[in-house]
Order: structure tokens, then sequence, then C-alpha cells
């Protein structure tokens, strides 16, 4: 059978970008080498941060907007709760590239927010232990989206709109033939007018010609039981990111279920195989979440309840790529990672099933193309 559209990849981008193509009535085939959910890639796990004040750029804020309105757009059509605001703390010295860039883009497009001193952060949370030299940028639409159900909301709304949805199905190759391209597998073939590749970091194994760099970093993640958890649940407790001399360390309100979620943003800024990295989590890696936090944080820095890895693919710029490959514009690569992509998976979605279909969209990418590299 031919399709409209091929999306290979089912994490973040490829399972948003399924649903809003089976929304359009496209016929179209997701596929996926190992299963939805699976904790290889960067897409697995409970909670990603969503906030709005974007540090690493103004320019994001337009995005970041039509992402939270699709939010709520996808709880409404799917009956899952997936949106949880609980206000952000974004904190470090007035000088630091997180509270500077929260505050150029908080001005910039006239977000909603308050500048907290340390005294004032840390009678509000009495968590955080704070020099007196730190400040908080405030905002009250910070806060998380589950992860792992986002991932699975999408691809069950596109399979009930008639999304052919398969896993456990690797891609060897992607040929242009005429306008159209050949997806291949070890067994067989499948036509389409056009593929995105929301492949993460295989994305360079499926389109080894691209002009541009991708790296895998490996990442690690804590969860924390602390002796009194009280100040740790929601509301004494918000979404926070922190820079330090330690970087930009980040994490959600205790819960029942997981514990205190920490980890720090680009960990060692590892370069790893993404097919080979050693997924267990060492002492080395508890040593630079744990550094953070005895300081800023210390009744969290007790026992470890769980650890995981996980993989940033990364940009040189750090900014994501969403555009089509140029001498093949039947080829959308979606690459809305560089560790900050989760929050943007419905907009995104949108922008891959436009450029698939059309190759134009209204929301602004151009920050996002090939021909910056
Ligand atoms: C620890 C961590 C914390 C993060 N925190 C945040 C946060 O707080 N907020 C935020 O907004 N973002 C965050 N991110 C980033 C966000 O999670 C990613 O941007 C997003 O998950 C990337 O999704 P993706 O679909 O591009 O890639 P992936 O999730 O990597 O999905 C790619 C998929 O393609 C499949 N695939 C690869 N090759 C093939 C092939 N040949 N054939 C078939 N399938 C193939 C893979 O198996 C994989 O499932 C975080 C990421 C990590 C790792």
């Amino acid at each position: 059978m031919a399709y409209d559209v091929v999306v290979i990849g089912q994490g973040a981008a490829g399972s948003a970008a399924l649903y809003h193509l089976a929304r359009r009535g496209k016929r179209v085939l997701g596929l996926e080498r190992f299963t939805a959910g699976h904790d290889r890639a960067s897409s697995h796990g409970q909670t990603r941060i969503i906030r709005l004040g974007y540090f690493e750029h103004p320019s994001y804020v337009p995005l970041v907007r039509s992402a939270y309105a699709m939010w709520h757009d996808l709880q409404s059509a799917s009956g899952e709760t997936l949106l949880h605001i609980t206000g952000i703390a974004e904190m470090g010295h007035p000088d630091s590239e997180l509270v500077r860039g929260t505050l150029a883009s908080s001005r910039q497009h006239d977000l909603p927010h308050d500048i907290l001193d340390a005294k004032e952060l840390m009678r509000r949370y009495p968590a955080f232990n704070l020099p007196d030299d730190f400040v908080a940028v405030m905002q009250p639409d910070g806060g998380y989206v589950m992860a792992e159900r986002a991932v699975a909301t999408h691809l069950r709304l596109a399979k009930d709109l008639g999304a052919d949805i398969r896993q456990g199905e690797r891609v060897i190759a992607i040929e242009p033939h005429g306008d159209g391209v050949r997806i291949v597998m070890q067994d067989e073939t499948f036509d389409a007018g056009s593929v995105i590749v929301a492949a993460g970091a295989w994305a360079k194994t499926l389109l080894p010609d691209l002009p541009v760099n991708l790296s895998a970093t490996r990442q690690a993640l804590m969860w924390f039981d602390p002796a009194d958890p009280a100040p740790f649940r929601e509301p004494h407790f918000p979404v926070w990111m922190l820079e330090s001399e330690y970087g930009i360390h980040y994490g959600f309100p205790f819960s029942d279920d997981e514990g205190l979620k920490i980890a720090k943003h680009h960990h060692a800024q590892e370069v790893v195989d993404a097919e080979t990295y050693d997924r267990n989590v060492n002492a080395k890696d508890g040593f630079l979440i744990r550094q953070a936090i005895s300081q800023f944080m210390p009744q969290a820095n007790g026992a470890a309840r769980a650890s995981k890895t996980c993989l940033y693919t990364m940009t040189d710029d750090g900014d994501f790529i969403l555009d089509r490959v140029p001498g093949a514009p039947q080829i959308v690569i979606a690459s809305p990672c560089s560790g900050h992509g989760f929050k943007f998976s419905p907009v995104i979605g949108e922008v891959l099933a436009d450029l698939a279909t059309s190759g134009e969209t209204k929301h602004d990418v151009a920050r996002f193309g090939l021909g910056r590299f």
C-alpha cells in the first residue's frame, strides 16, 4: 500500500506528527524500531518541564504559547490530564544565563513574572537554601507535562483516526524516487509521498549526508526520598531550575509514585554512541547531581529511590531542526531535542504535518532551518 506520509520514530515528535496527519485524513504509517515509551532514547519518563519565559531565546516564546494552547486541545480531545501548572522558580545569580535569559524573554513578551530575592524565595519555599546574592524569577505558567502519557495519547488518537502504527520495525534506508520516497525495511519497502524523520539520535544513520552535526549526549536522572517530603510537595514546592557554579540543575515537586526527581541539564556533556552507551547510573553521575542539591536543597540529599539515563540529541547551537532536506523536499527532518523539545510536542507535530503535506507552516520556524549550518 502507498502512504501519503511515513513517520519514522514514535517519540515526542513522531507521535505528535502521526496524530496531526491522521486528523487531516492522510494515509499515514508510523514506524518505530523499539516500542513506544522505551527507555533507550529521549522521550521516556513521567514528566518534562514546560515554561513560557524561555531563557534560551525570546523567539521561542510564540511557539511555546502555541504549545500551551495545543496541550489544552489535546487534553480535551483525549480526556487525559497531561499538563500540570505549578509555577516555576528559575534561580541563580542575577548575571546567570538562566536568570538573564528568562527575564529577557519575559520582558520582551510581556509575560507575568515576579523577581524574588533569596530571602523571599526561601520564605515561600522553605526547602531551598540560596546564597544571599541569588534571585528567583517566578512564573505562574510554568509546570510540567506528562511525557510518556503524552506520547501514548498522541499514538492512541492517531490510531483511532486510522493511522497505521507499527512497532518493532526498524527502517534501514530512505530512498527518494521521483517526487516521492521509498522506505526500506529488512524484508519489505513502503512507498510514500513524503517522510518525516523523527528518529532522534539516529537521524544521521538514516540521513548520512545531512549537513549538520548531531551528537547524542548521555544524561542521568535521580529520584530522592527526603526524610520529610512535606516541604517538597506542591504547593510548597514548585518546578524549578537553578544555575550555579555546578551548572543548571532542575527538578519537580515530590510525588508519592516517583519521589523527588532531580537532574543536571546537559549532565557531563558526554557524547556517546546511541547504540552502545552505558545506561547504568554511576557514582560520578550521582556526584554531579548531588553537588548542587547538597548546597541548595540539603534536606533532599538523602537516599535515592531510583535513577535512570536518557539521551539529549544536540545540534551544535542547541536549537531544533524542523525543515525539509535540501534537494529532497519530500524528506522532512525533526530533531526537536537539544534537551528542551518535549514541551513543544503538539506544535511540532503540527509543523511537521504542515511541512510534509504542503511545505509551509503558519508557525515561525525560521530559527530551525538547516540553512543556518
Ligand atoms: C533527561 C531528559 C530530560 C529532558 N527534560 C526536558 C524538559 O524538562 N522539558 C522539555 O521540553 N524537554 C525535555 N527533554 C527533551 C525532550 O524529552 C526531547 O526533546 C524529546 O523527547 C525528543 O523527542 P524525539 O521524538 O525527537 O526523539 P526520541 O524520543 O529519541 O525518539 C526517536 C525515536 O525514533 C526511533 N528510531 C530511531 N531510528 C529508527 C529507525 N531506523 N527506524 C524506526 N525507528 C527509529 C527511536 O527508537 C526513538 O523511539 C529532556 C530530555 C531528556 C533526555
